[in-house]
């Protein structure tokens, strides 16, 4: 079998896949490759698909299938994975540090040193124990980011309509939910429901001063109304690691907006992440090798 890595996965996944064929980092190769390997730069649409004419199996290392026309694929006969469970313990942890770094006041601190300025009286704290934690989407990551904020001592609800019950936080209504979250923390993959799903009229039902951090999908959230949000304090701060496109272009509102924290798309790229990422795609080359034997 010849599997192409497109992507950039973690340095030692080459070693690991020896033993199922050959490897190639060429994607120049496609057209002879029976398995690829992808994260989000490389975008399986059907003339991609098209030109891997040998094409049998795609895995995405990563949650999300968004980059791959993935009901093309399988009418050609190609299998479709992803490694979803992998990276919900680096993406909870972005959102949570996103989280804790607003009411700490922890960048305007740092940039005050830097600066040589001592904003001791200026920068007012508050903490997150005894705050409520609105999520949006209570799979994987959510959970994850709920057991550690219970562990702070928060009080976490979510919105899932396609959950009946959860292990450790009360599942509400969006209404309900708008109406108690301090934090409001989007978990949710990108569809026709979840588009633009944080806009002015859905900001007018939250409270007051809410804090919005987003590891979900830029798309979730409508830039422009977000600004508008800002600037009114309607919301107090929003932090987000995902944006319209990676990166986002120069013209993105979200640059000079007051109260913005800004990751670089961070949320799985943890050493750990990855290192879990890689022996997932080895357990499903397993799995598809001895299908095919
Ligand atoms: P998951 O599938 O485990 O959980 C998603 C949850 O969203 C599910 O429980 C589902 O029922 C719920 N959901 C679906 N539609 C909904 C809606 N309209 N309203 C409310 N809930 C809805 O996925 P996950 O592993 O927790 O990942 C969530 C998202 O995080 C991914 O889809 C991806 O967009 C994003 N993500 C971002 C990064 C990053 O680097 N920042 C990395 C991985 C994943």
């Amino acid at each position: 079998m010849k599997i192409l890595i497109s992507d950039a996965f973690d340095p030692s996944l080459p070693a690991k896949l020896e033993a199922f064929g050959e490897i190639t980092d060429d994607k120049e190769q496609v057209a002879d490759v029976d398995v690829v390997l992808v994260r989000s730069k490389t975008k399986c649409t059907r003339d991609y698909i098209d030109q891997a004419k040998k094409l049998r199996l795609i895995i995405r290392g990563g949650v999300g299938l968004d980059n791959i026309d993935v009901d093309y694929a399988r009418s050609k006969g190609i299998q479709v994975f992803n490694t979803a469970e992998a990276s919900a313990v680096a993406v909870a942890e972005l959102a949570f540090a996103l989280m804790i770094a607003v009411p700490t006041r922890l960048v305007e601190g740092h940039m005050g040193m830097k600066e040589r300025e001592w904003l001791k009286k200026q920068l007012k704290r508050t903490e997150l124990m005894g705050k409520t934690l609105g999520l949006i989407g209570a799979g994987n990551i959510g959970t994850e980011l709920a057991r550690r904020a219970i562990a702070f001592g928060m009080r976490v609800i979510a919105y899932d309509p396609l959950l009946k019950s959860h292990e450790c936080v009360d599942l509400v209504s969006l209404e309900e939910l708008f109406a108690q979250a301090d934090y409001l923390s989007l978990h949710v993959p990108l569809t026709d429901q979840t588009r633009g799903m944080i806009n002015t009229e859905t900001m007018a039902q939250m409270k007051d001063g809410v804090v919005i951090i987003n590891t979900a999908r830029g798309g979730c959230v409508n830039e422009e109304d977000m600004v508008e949000a800002l600037k009114s304090e309607r919301v107090r701060a929003y932090a987000t690691d995902v944006w319209y496109s990676d990166p986002p272009d120069a013209s993105c509102p979200l640059y000079d907006a007051p109260n913005v924290l800004m990751t670089p798309h961070l949320g799985a790229s943890s050493r750990e992440n990855m290192l879990r990422i890689g022996d997932v795609v080895v357990r499903i080359l397993e799995d598809f090798d001895q299908q095919t034997a």
